[in-house]
């Protein structure tokens, strides 16, 4: 192909609207377009390096076993109300009306569509297993669209079902899907590390997030140098830190904290740490109004909270809802004297004997508080988020804490869809079992976001070979001259012959303009035909990812360009 006819729109100024490097560099690399929040065109460029990330997804799929499906992205109503998910996915779904009212919304995930699917033409456990995967649009209306193409409400993603008639052959079905899953990644070219993930309410060991290694990661994981345990911190299991020991319980006493309302403040009034205060949080969920009790140092783990209250949505109650059913102000609040209100403990807090905590009096705390003296202790449960540093709950090594893009989540689901849609088969026995299944997701746009996160610099894009959008730009430094066009053209055809996908830089522009451009986009090769080079036959051929420059024959550049290419992608391929 020749730049002049390409649609790929570069940009020179860097988009205010872009927070992350990714984003930036797809806007100033003519890659995407915004259409509206958290909705983007994919340009050609973009769309090239979608296909191969797909293209290497597929490969990875079939070989697995995988067999491919197209599924449909409007989904009726009923089958959601069904599994009783039409009432909790809550706003994140997009729903709309047909011309009759009835009913619909726009796939954000395709559990139901695929159970609905199976239980109708599956009845025997010889039919299983069976491993079926579409690639296709998901709609979800995040609450926050943001980073481009890494969190958006219309996106990309490869999701897989399985389905076995056993515990048995689902672990092999999900042993299969995680080897397949580090094999797509690292044919992508990415650092990744695979974490346990939260597996939600319905428990069990059974999942793992693929994360690409990077600083502007939404997720946090902890992982474990001495011996490579690796989690997200949202499941990190944390040990409760002695402290107060020895302590012996006093009398608890009102004490005026005007002003005074976060932990900083009242340690620093009382002149006592951080972890002699108890904060008091309160939450709405579908179970009703929760307390949650903390020491002062530590975060509330949301996810800890919901999977302990088995709870479908939790929410911080706001102000007035919290003076309401106190009588007091968030800054002083506490479990002392709640009512018709269950109160959680996080585990470090019974262990504190003459703790602070808020009097549910505008301006006043009590000290000397003693937990399951001076409060009912409802539920004690580890609820807190792990911080840098502290025992890995595998071997009690320190902790360390980096952060990372999920690209990937494989998750074994048991009996939840087959047992709410019915999906049986018969066993040798002519007896009824559910079908067990799990379900596997990549981001595919997420992925080509997270790729570039890790592979960039000053200049722009630096994609690895496999799916960067092209192999090679041509670029005459003068298209004017005569020579220098024609051995331009020469080598182009030459490439194209061989197979290799190469870009002509026919532009009238400056070498300056047209070498920024080659580095944004990020071509894994240049050759460039200069004057001086030109005149001994020969052009020089520069590796986008070392920088490496090499002087070569122009009768030689063909082979020695499609030799390394073709080596790259068939060491991928293996
Ligand atoms: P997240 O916690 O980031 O919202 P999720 O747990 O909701 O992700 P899954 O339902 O497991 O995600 O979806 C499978 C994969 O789809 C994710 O691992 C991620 O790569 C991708 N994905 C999920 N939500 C988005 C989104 N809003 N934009 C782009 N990709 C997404
Ligand atoms: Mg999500």
């Amino acid at each position: 192909m020749r730049y002049s006819e390409l649609f790929a729109p570069t940009l020179r100024e860097i988009p205010a609207e872009a927070e992350v490097v990714s984003h930036r560099l797809m806007l100033r690399a003519g890659m995407i377009r915004k259409t509206t929040s958290g909705v983007y065109s994919y340009l050609p460029l973009a769309q090239r390096s979608l296909r191969k990330i797909s293209e290497i997804v597929r490969e990875e799929m079939n070989r697995a076993g995988g067999q491919e499906v197209g599924l449909p992205i409007v989904q009726p109503a009923e089958l959601w109300q069904e599994t009783g998910r039409w009432a909790v996915y809550g706003d994140e779904m997009f729903r709309l009306k047909d011309r009759h009212l009835r009913e619909f919304c726009l796939g954000p995930t395709h559990e139901e569509i695929i159970t609905d699917l199976v239980r109708g033409e599956v009845q025997s456990y010889r039919q299983l297993p069976l491993l079926l995967y579409q690639i296709q649009n998901k709609y979800r209306d995040e609450r926050r669209p943001r980073f481009g193409l890494m969190r958006c409400r219309e996106f990309i993603m490869k999701d897989l079902y399985s389905f076995d008639r056993d515990e048995a052959g689902l672990d092999v079905s999900y042993q299969k899907m995680y080897d397949a899953y580090c094999r797509v990644f690292s044919r992508c070219g990415l650092q990744y590390r695979v974490v346990e993930a939260d597996p939600g309410a319905i428990g069990g060991t059974g999942s793992h997030e693929f994360m690409v290694l990077a600083g502007s990661g939404e997720a946090e994981i902890a992982f474990c140098d001495n011996c490579g345990y690796a989690s997200n911190v949202e499941k990190t299991e944390t040990r409760p830190e002695l402290w107060q020991e020895g302590l012996s319980p006093g009398e608890k006493e009102l004490v005026a904290t005007p002003g005074v309302k976060t932990v900083e403040e009242v340690s620093r009034r009382l002149n006592l740490s951080p972890k002699d205060i108890i904060k008091t949080l309160f939450y709405e969920t579908d179970q009703g109004p929760v307390a949650v009790v903390i020491r002062g140092d530590r975060e509330v783990n949301e996810v800890k909270l919901k999977n302990k209250l088995d709870c479908l949505w939790l929410e911080m109650m706001g102000d007035d809802r919290i003076r309401e059913l106190t009588g007091a102000p968030a800054g002083s609040v506490g479990p002392i004297g709640l009512k018709g209100i269950k109160i959680l403990a996080e585990s470090e807090v019974p262990l504190l004997v003459q703790a602070v905590a808020g009097a549910n009096q505008e301006g006043y705390h009590y000290r000397g508080v003693n937990p399951g003296r001076d409060f009912p202790l409802d539920v004690v449960a580890d609820l807190r988020l792990i911080e840098e540093g502290e025992d890995c709950p595998k071997c009690g090594s320190p902790l360390g804490l980096t952060r990372g893009i999920e690209v990937g989540h494989i998750f074994k689901l048991g009996t939840k869809y087959s047992s709410a849609l019915k999906a049986r088969v018969l066993d040798e026995k002519g007896q009824e079992q559910l079908m067990i299944m799990g379900c596997y997701g990549i981001g595919v746009s997420r992925t080509l976001a997270a790729a570039i996160e890790q592979n960039y610099d000053e200049d722009g894009i630096k994609l690895p070979l496999p799916i960067a959008p092209m192999h090679v730009i041509v670029v005459p430094v003068s298209w004017q001259d005569e020579a220098q066009r024609s051995a331009a053209e020469t080598i182009y055809q030459e490439l194209n012959a061989r197979g290799i996908e190469v870009l002509l830089d026919d532009r009238q522009d400056r070498a300056g303009v047209k070498f920024k451009d080659a580095d944004l986009i990020g071509f894994p090769f240049r050759v460039t035909i200069g004057p001086k080079t030109l005149k001994e036959g020969k052009a020089e051929v520069k590796d986008r990812r070392t920088g490496e420059v090499q002087i070569k024959k122009i009768v030689e550049i063909a082979d020695y360009i499609s030799d390394i290419i073709k080596e790259g992608l068939r060491a991928n391929e293996n």
